[in-house]
């Protein structure tokens, strides 16, 4: 059974490892050499992880397990053929696990920001604070990338950072708990919080806000929310929002699959979060159905772990500093086992690959 899988981040190469050996012929289609955790971004950003804890090159990982890598971007499906830049692949099954692209809302001046949504967009601001010594950073947008950015920043740079969040509290999507005890560890670190604020516009040297009042800076680093990939939004499959709509089998249409961050997935009235935790279930579960499909069994449901209205996350909060999210209840102490627990997860994560 031929399976083309689109995406080789964290959900496309975790259903390649999980389902070999197997019954599967696995093609991957992903324009990178390797595949990145970005769950390391922002210690990379903030000087702490090395370029080798965060990547692991696709090519050594595809001969191990027998998979093709074609080595360019998938631009449409047509019937059942990838069509990629060079090639097309025929399949049986497709997977599509593209993840998300950066969203700017429309906001203006988005060319005078960083974004820590891609590797090499995370090189550059590295690079941009080693040459520059950035004495004002502004963090726009306090999800899981802003806090955790602004977090290590604070301690890594003699740097005035400011967290910038439209909504009422830092980590808005989290329970009232949560963003207390974040808004209060980053306090700690120096972190100035700007809650109810919204940027109008970026500017070379300064932030302006829709109240227009504005701040002096030396750096943006925007950081605030996900939208679907074009790649996505040409496809003509089931959506919604934007995103690839699944069903509990994570099957969009006849043969065709989608998991990760690219895919809608609500099961029993649980919205799965676009995060590492999930894209890695997701994967698992997807290896096991498609065998299941090879074999001739039937597939069985996915139920969702990491809901929207039920986060479950370890949030690093600079470096040997963590919290633990389940649901409602945030967990704060030991903070030092709690980021070695992170570290461990998302390192091994990549190890697994090498
Ligand atoms: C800075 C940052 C920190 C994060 N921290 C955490 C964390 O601490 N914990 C957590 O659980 N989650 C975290 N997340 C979220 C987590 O990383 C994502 O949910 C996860 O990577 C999603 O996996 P994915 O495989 O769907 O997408 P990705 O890992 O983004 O992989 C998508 C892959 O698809 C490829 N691709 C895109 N378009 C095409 C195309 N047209 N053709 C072929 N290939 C294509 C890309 O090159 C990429 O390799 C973080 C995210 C960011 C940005």
């Amino acid at each position: 059974m031929k399976v083309a899988v689109i995406g080789g981040g964290i959900a496309g190469a975790e259903l390649i490892r999980d389902a070999s050996p197997g019954p599967l012929e696995f093609t991957l289609i992903e324009p990178k050499k390797q595949i990145e955790m970005q769950a390391l971004y922002p210690e990379y950003l903030g000087g702490v992880a090395r370029l080798q804890d965060l990547a692991a090159p696709l090519k050594p990982f595809c001969e191990r397990v027998g998979a093709k890598h074609v080595q360019e971007k998938a631009i449409a499906l047509e019937g059942k053929t990838v069509i990629c830049e060079q090639s097309r692949v025929d399949f049986d099954y497709v997977v599509i696990a593209t993840g998300a692209a950066q969203n700017y809302f429309g906001i203006k001046g988005v060319e005078n920001t960083f974004s820590i949504n891609t590797l090499e967009e995370t090189k550059k601001a590295r690079r941009f604070v080693e040459d520059n010594y950035p004495e004002r950073i502004m963090i726009m947008g306090s999800g899981l990338t802003g806090v955790e950015a602004a977090s290590i920043l604070a301690e890594s740079l003699d740097a005035s950072i400011y967290i910038i969040e439209a909504r009422e509290r830092v980590l808005p999507l989290f329970s009232p708990q949560t963003s207390a005890m974040v808004e209060k560890a980053l306090s700690k670190k120096g972190v100035n919080i700007l809650t109810s604020t919204q940027v109008a516009e970026v500017k070379k040297d300064c932030i302006m806000f829709t109240d227009d009042s504005c701040l002096d800076c030396d750096m943006a680093i925007w950081t605030a929310g996900v939208k679907p990939s074009p790649f996505i939004q040409d496809l003509d499959l089931p959506k919604k929002n934007g995103w690839i709509l699944v069903d509990p089998n994570l099957q969009a249409k006849e043969n065709v699959f989608a998991i990760g961050d690219c895919a809608w997935i609500e099961v029993d009235g649980k919205l799965a979060t676009r995060t590492g935790l999930e894209a890695e279930r997701q994967a698992k579960h997807l290896a096991r159905n498609l065998t299941h499909l090879a074999e001739g069994k039937p597939m069985e449901k996915y139920s969702v772990r990491a809901s929207t209205d039920s986060q479950v996350a370890l949030i690093s909060l600079g470096a040997d500093c963590a919290v633990g999210v389940v649901g409602k209840t945030c967990i704060g102490v030991p903070t030092r086992l709690i980021y070695s627990l992170k570290s461990w997860i998302d390192k091994s994560f990549i190890k697994r690959f090498k």
